[in-house]
């Protein structure tokens, strides 16, 4: 019998489990800071909510199972139709646009990878009841704002497409099945050039469209930074893009126009060969990759102008994005910038002898009230060993707790770093009221 975590689960262990909850902290509060309120849903859901809601790719990977009364039901897989369940609960009361985040754990019965995890975290961001093109722009500058303030600042391109570009392209290139064309794009950085090709034949494409593609992809296919993107797509306007390909090349030029003029301008690629897996995107769509093309993709999005309806609620534009947690930790690991998990505690507090050990609770206390972190031995040990475990813990410094310091109403200071001792009062014990005490007498 084994009790480990299943398959594609694990442990976070300190103090990496303090440096993933930090950075979710950061998170939040960055999405607070952009004017985002949180939502927060069920763990587990009805079956159907995931199975009409998602589409296929989604579908496949539920985690689901019966559960005692028989009822199918699934952990959940992504946040965004909870979240269309939500706003037509309120749609009527709120004040439009609604900009709402979840920082949620998901569980995706995947085949397990680097990288790829059956659970992991999301942060999800969404802006409802606002028309393209300022969501789009108001989600990605938020989305950079989370992977620079975790570190991820320079490591990464976002790239932005839109499927009714697609749409237009696969048309043009006579696409009998426009799903197959999707998949293919989306596979396309991993397939390989044979797999790709028969990928785009199956999806009804001609040697000749495909060669046509290929060419494209040749010029374009690694991303169109942002300064040259109006440019590119009026030149497949100008080759008579099928509806409703036009659509998308206004709704990408107006977003690449903003975005040129924000701090993004050198990091947002038009990028052909993105369409996204779930069913439910219908225009924009967004992902962001590190630079090198190592990792998976960082963060996934798009608009989903349906779905409110799909659940019973009116006609409402909206559009959202998701920051898994797995793949922006294998980037900041890979370019040393994962967080320091745990900071090394404060002060210990040192009782020189069990006489003083209430008073060395007093004073751990007094600092915890105060914000400072303060810790102290909980084992029963001497006063050596107690110095020794707070160089151990890399505590700034230790404050013992003396009874002839007692006696005076002070207690003993030490510096960790440099050795160097003081007398601060007992009813100060941060240091402040430290001033003018005499050194002890030797
Ligand atoms: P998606 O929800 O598929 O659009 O993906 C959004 C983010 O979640 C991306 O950063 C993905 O890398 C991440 N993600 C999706 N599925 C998994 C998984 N099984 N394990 C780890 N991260 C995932």
């Amino acid at each position: 019998m084994t009790l480990d975590p299943l398959q594609g689960f694990k442990d976070y262990l300190p103090p990496d489990a303090g440096a993933r909850s930090q950075l979710r902290s950061r998170w939040r509060a960055i999405a607070r800071r952009a004017g985002f309120t949180e939502l927060e849903s069920p763990s587990v859901e009805r079956l159907e909510l995931f199975q009409v809601k998602s589409g296929e790719e989604i579908a496949k990977e539920l985690f689901s199972f019966p559960d005692k009364g028989g009822r199918p039901v699934t952990l959940v897989a992504e946040t965004t139709p909870q979240l269309a369940r939500a706003f037509v609960e309120r749609a009527k009361a709120e004040p439009l646009p609604v900009k709402w985040f979840t920082s949620a754990r998901l569980w995706r019965y995947e085949e397990p990878q680097a990288g790829r995890t059956r659970e992991f975290g999301q942060l999800n961001l969404d802006i409802l009841g606002a028309p393209p093109p300022l969501p789009e722009v108001e989600l990605l500058l938020t989305a950079a704002r989370i992977l620079d303030e975790s570190g991820a600042e320079g490591l990464y391109d976002l790239r932005v497409n839109d499927r009714e570009l697609a749409e237009g392209l696969g048309k043009s290139l006579g696409a009998t099945d426009l799903g197959a064309f999707f998949r293919a794009l989306d596979r396309s950085p991993k397939s390989g050039r044979e797999a790709f090709e028969r990928d785009l034949a199956g999806a009804g494409l001609s040697p000749e469209a495909i060669e046509r593609l290929e060419a494209d992809l040749a010029t374009f296919g690694s991303g169109v930074p942002a300064p040259e993107a109006a440019a590119v797509l009026d030149g497949w306007l100008a080759r008579g893009l099928p509806e409703p390909g036009p659509a998308g090349v206004a709704r990408l030029k107006r977003i690449f126009e903003l975005l040129d003029r924000t701090s993004l301008r050198d990091r947002v690629l038009l990028d052909l060969r993105i369409v996204r897996g779930f069913a439910y995107y219908t225009s924009s769509v967004f992902e962001a990759f590190d630079k090198k093309g190592e990792f998976r993709a960082l963060l996934g999005g798009g608009r989903y102008d349906h779905l409110v309806e799909l659940f019973g609620g009116p006609p409402t534009p909206a559009c959202g994005l998701a920051i898994g947690d797995q793949t922006l930790e294998r980037v900041l690991r890979a370019n040393d910038a994962w967080p320091v998990g745990e900071p090394p505690v404060d002060t210990y507090v040192v009782a020189v002898t069990p006489a003083e050990q209430a008073v060395a609770f007093e004073v751990a206390e007094t600092l915890r009230a105060q914000g400072i972190s303060a810790d102290l031995d909980l084992m029963g040990r001497p006063l050596s060993r107690q110095l020794k475990e707070a160089h151990r813990r890399q505590a700034r410094r230790a404050i013992l707790v003396g009874a002839k310091e007692l006696a005076r109403g002070t207690l003993l200071e030490r510096d960790l770093t440099t050795g160097e001792q003081r007398e601060i009062l007992r009813s100060a014990p941060d240091g402040r009221g430290a001033h003018g005490v005499p050194p002890a007498p030797a």
